[in-house]
């Protein structure tokens, strides 16, 4: 793999740390337990979609495009992000968003919903659940057409094989940095959603024949098609890198046994994960991936199925501005 070769726009100009979580390792009395900060990366508030849009974002720059349109839910980290790019690159951006949790749509909503509106999105289309997002993306892109200007699309989460080339430099990254540290990692636990993180990860261990296993908490879809999803997705994405050796099914493992009653819905392992990350190791997670992708964490531990010598890397993968529209759930 040789990532240079492919146009990337640079917003952290620095490593995301990894750091032990001490007292969460010994408050569950079993596992190494680290994390890594993606949480820490650049643009407004943070979080994995800054890996994938510096990709995304040069390539729309390349192509000439003058407005970034893509969509999310309601309270979508990556529809932030993606428009703190569009405003640090001077383009403008258009937003879908998708009432994916009934009732969660509020105008006067605090969280994303409120930076969105904060950062100057040009306009904000609401949709139904279950809404046709690519179609209702391409009208956008073609109203600007009939106006002179040029759309880019970025699929939601960014997760094309072009964007998760981000999280093929993560594990360069992280294999770097844990060399550096002396931290031989036998698991990393990521959330899986729109997958790009989780792909992009599992192609880049997978071209650097790391033998790092790495587990995929799911988010929303039930483990057959969400593990169908990734595996193509992470073979696409190794062979855009130059990977040439075929990616083995069985490398992509994903547990849907903490999604609850569905994508953005509350379950107690997240609020428990949310409060001991907080109150343990003063970091903050959200409540649709990561404090899930935590309660998934924990309970691996609990029930051994993560080994009590366990080397453990969390990917953090951010969205702790989330919170702010979810305080009702998460105090006690
Ligand atoms: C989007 C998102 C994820 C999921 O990442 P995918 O690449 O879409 O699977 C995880 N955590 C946070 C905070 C996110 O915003």
């Amino acid at each position: 793999m040789h990532l240079a070769r492919f146009p990337r726009r640079r917003y952290t100009p620095y490593l995301t740390p990894i750091e032990r979580l001490d007292h969460l390792s010994s408050y569950l009395g079993g596992a190494n337990l680290y994390v890594k900060r993606d949480d820490l990366l650049g643009l407004a508030g943070g979080g994995n979609k800054t890996r994938k849009l510096e990709f995304l974002v040069a390539d729309a720059l390349d192509q000439g495009a003058d407005t970034l349109i893509t969509n999310g839910a309601v309270q979508s980290n990556h529809c932030r992000l993606t428009l703190a790019a569009a405003v640090k690159e001077g383009l403008r951006c258009r937003l879908v968003l998708e009432k994916r949790v009934p009732g969660s749509y509020d105008p006067s909503a605090s969280g994303n919903y409120f930076l969105l509106k904060l950062l100057g999105v040009e306009k904000i289309t609401v949709t139904e659940a279950g809404a046709d997002l690519n179609a209702i993306m391409e009208e956008i892109a073609a109203e600007l057409a009939a106006e002179g200007r040029q759309g880019y699309i970025i699929p939601g989460g960014g997760s094309n094989p072009l964007g998760a080339l981000g999280y093929i430099a993560c594990a360069e990254e992280t294999l770097q940095q844990t060399f550096d540290l002396g931290l031989a990692v036998d698991r990393i636990v990521t959330t899986s959603g729109s997958g790009g993180t989780h792909a992009g990860l599992v192609a880049g261990l997978h071209g650097n024949s790391a033998g790092i296993e790495v587990t995929g908490i799911s988010v929303r879809a039930a483990k057959g098609p969400q593990e169908e999803k990734i595996h193509q997705l992470a073979a696409a994405t190794a062979e855009l890198a130059g990977v040439t050796t075929p990616l083995p099914r069985d490398r992509i493992v994903v547990t849907d046994d903490y999604v609850g009653p569905g994508y953005g819905l509350p379950t107690e392992g997240m609020i428990e994960a949310a409060r001991l990350f907080a109150r343990l190791e003063g970091i903050l997670l959200d409540p649709v991936y990561t404090g899930k992708t935590a309660a998934g964490l924990i309970d691996l531990v609990r029930k051994g199925e993560i080994g009590p010598d366990e080397m453990v890397l969390f990917v953090h993968t951010g969205g702790s501005p989330a919170l702010y529209a979810s305080q009702e759930t998460l105090l006690d």
